[in-house]
């Protein structure tokens, strides 16, 4: 399969490697260019357990380079959406697919604005990367990868997806409704990620203040309630499950506290502010996501 990754940092770099090895004709857009000669001079490097696997994958920053692809990955940072869609549309031939994995709501409804909406997939992933410096990333973590077409309508090339997945050793399932599974993983984000980016605090450091705990119940418990108002009923134990993943990932600094460390954008429009934007739609109030929201958004505006 001709697979071409729209954005090759942590994320696209490590589905490209796992591609990459099973045999796929695997290539990778990315507009950082240190990272791309990187990875075309001496390949990819992919830290597991402190040992560094190497792979040969063609990379390239110049959009003339793009070629006709089965598959289209995006996996760049929420903010850069837009753009990478009308990048994959140049990749599509009559049948191609493109998938996102990318964490947040609204990059599968933005994606679908510019591509046919009936050949975007989307779902969430388990794994963990981190950027360790050009060409070279560092595997955090794995888990299951679910996926389902966005628009609800069937098409028989996800099973084939799914066996590529697979096959190349990302345990892949296929959901019926994935805007529930999307949602899930935007709770399980919005709950912890902008409480921890403010406040500097590990995961984990969640449970231990009962202060903090309660923040938290009040953020996701406003994002349910504006899922519910969508249409979207989330389990009802899904404050114990943010828990559990906080216990889980305890030592861990979130994606947003990253982005914050290092002063880079975060993806907070499509986390906590999306839950803003949607509740705005059915005029329900959301004053903590909003605060959170306003405060990661003057943090990273004023970043010295
Ligand atoms: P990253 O910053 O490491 O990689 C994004 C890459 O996209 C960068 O290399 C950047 O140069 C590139 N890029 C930006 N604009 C581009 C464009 N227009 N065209 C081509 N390339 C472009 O980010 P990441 O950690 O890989 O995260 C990607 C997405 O996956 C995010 O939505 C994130 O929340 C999600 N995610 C991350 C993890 C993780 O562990 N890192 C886990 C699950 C989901």
């Amino acid at each position: 399969m001709n697979i071409t990754f729209i954005g090759a940092g942590a994320m696209g770099g490590l589905f490209g490697y796992f591609l990459a090895q099973s045999g796929q004709n695997v290539f990778l857009m990315d507009i950082w260019e240190d990272h791309v000669s990187a990875i075309n001079s001496r390949g990819l490097g992919v830290e597991f357990n402190e040992k560094i696997n190497w792979m040969d994958i063609s990379a390239s920053s110049d959009m003339n380079d793009i070629r006709k692809s089965d598959l289209v990955i995006i996996f760049v940072k929420s903010t850069q959406t837009e753009q990478a869609a009308v990048q994959a549309l140049k990749c599509l031939n009559d049948d191609s697919l493109v998938l996102t994995l990318q964490n947040g709501m609204g990059n599968a409804d933005k994606i679908s604005q510019v591509v046919d909406p009936d050949r975007v997939i989307a779902g969430t992933t388990s794994h963990g990367a981190t950027i360790l410096g050009p060409g070279l990333i560092r595997h955090a973590g794995a888990g299951p990868t679910l996926i389902g077409m966005w628009s609800e309508k069937n098409n028989t090339e996800l099973t084939n997806i799914k066996n590529v997945f697979c096959n190349a050793g990302i345990d892949t399932r296929i959901e019926d409704n994935i805007h529930l599974i999307v949602w899930k993983k935007l709770i399980i984000n919005v709950g912890i990620n902008a409480v921890t980016a403010l406040t500097g605090i590990k995961n984990g450091k969640i449970i231990d203040s009962p202060p903090t705990g309660k923040l938290v119940r009040m953020v996701v418990k406003e994002a349910c309630d504006v899922a519910l108002a969508h249409g979207v009923k989330l389990p009802d134990d899904i404050v114990e499950q943010v828990f559990t993943i906080a216990k889980a990932t305890g030592l861990n600094r979130s994606s947003m506290g990253q982005d914050v460390d290092h002063k880079r954008l975060t993806e907070i429009d499509a986390i906590n502010g999306a839950i803003v934007s949607l509740a705005q739609k059915k005029g329900i109030p959301v004053p903590v996501n909003q605060t959170l929201t306003a405060l990661v958004q003057t943090l990273q505006k004023n970043y010295k």
